[in-house]
């Protein structure tokens, strides 16, 4: 028996051993994805609720298959993590992000806030922050308008690790969320020592926004422990004008999700800021 990720005790099977081979296969895979360039970033737009204007963008990967078919984040990234991969991923991530943004402003638009995942393994990894300085000079981006997003999970772990790398980060300037707040168990005393700018919303729980179940507590919850620390709150995966009016109501300050627009390419994201702007 092997102990899964969620603490039960699951029986190894064949079904298991074939999953294994096809996570080999995905690593493979990956490994010359980086090589011939099929990773690329999308930019998913985040407006003030409020004012419904456009204050950044998140920058999310994506991976194309030769056969034209896309693997889901979610899929590869744990590989990439489980692998050390991601250390470069990451990286890659990052230079693209910083240099689009600069590209954005190169084109007139406004100064927007450049949003990217951080990986707890990229952002424990010693060369962390002279990567992350490096990227700042090497891609002329002003330090202001970078955000990392880090999970909760991360945070929290190795507190004072954790605590002296996110001072340092906040040193260079740039701003640090916190991603998938809720799903993980924090306090309040932990998240009151943390030096951080925003708290994301997971979107599990905007989604439940618009059922009538408990979930709609934890995100006014978030919203109020957020407001109380004088953090900007953020919510993800808002769907419909019904879960941005409820969250605008409990008071949360931005939003993100397939209502504004999914995740864009360059191009498609200055059009559709033209569009909106005009
Ligand atoms: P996340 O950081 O929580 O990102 C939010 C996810 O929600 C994204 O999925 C986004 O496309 C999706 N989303 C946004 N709005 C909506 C909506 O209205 N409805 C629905 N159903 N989904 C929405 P994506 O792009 O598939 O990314 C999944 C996860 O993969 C991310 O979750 C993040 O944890 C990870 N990821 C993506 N790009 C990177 C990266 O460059 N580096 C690292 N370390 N992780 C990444
Ligand atoms: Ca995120
Ligand atoms: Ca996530
Ligand atoms: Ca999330």
């Amino acid at each position: 028996a092997k102990k899964s990720r969620r603490g039960s005790f699951v029986m190894y099977s064949t079904e298991m051993g074939s999953d294994i081979r096809e996570r080999v296969r995905l690593l493979q895979n990956l490994r010359s994805a980086v090589e011939s360039e099929r990773l690329f970033v999308v930019y998913q737009p985040q407006v003030n609720l409020a004012s419904g204007a456009v204050v950044g963008v998140e920058a999310l990967i994506r991976w194309r298959k030769e056969d034209g078919s896309f693997v889901a984040p979610d899929r590869f990234i744990p590989l990439a993590e489980a692998s050390g991969m991601i250390v470069a991923i990451g990286d890659w991530v990052l230079r693209m992000a910083c240099r689009e943004l600069v590209r954005f402003q190169a084109l007139g638009l406004p100064t927007l806030r450049m949003s990217v995942n951080v990986s707890q393994i990229q952002f424990r990894h010693p060369d962390f922050l002279e990567k992350l300085n490096a990227a700042l000079l090497d891609t002329g981006i002003n330090p202001r308008y970078l955000e990392l997003e880090i999970t909760e999970s991360v945070a929290m772990e190795d507190a004072d690790f954790m605590l002296e790398t996110l001072h340092m980060v906040r040193e260079l300037g740039i701003s640090i969320a916190i991603d998938d707040f809720g799903t993980g168990y924090s306090s309040l005393s932990q998240l009151r020592q943390l030096p951080i700018d925003r708290l994301k919303i997971d979107r599990a729980f905007v989604g439940e926004l618009s059922q009538q179940v408990s979930g709609g507590h934890i995100a006014a919850m978030v919203i109020e422990l957020g407001r109380n620390l004088k953090l900007t709150v953020i919510a993800e995966g808002i769907e419909d004008e019904g879960q941005a009016q409820s969250l605008l109501g409990l008071g949360c300050h931005e939003g993100q999700g397939y209502l504004y627009a999914k995740p864009l390419l360059p191009a498609q994201f200055t059009e559709w800021y033209q569009a909106r702007v005009a």
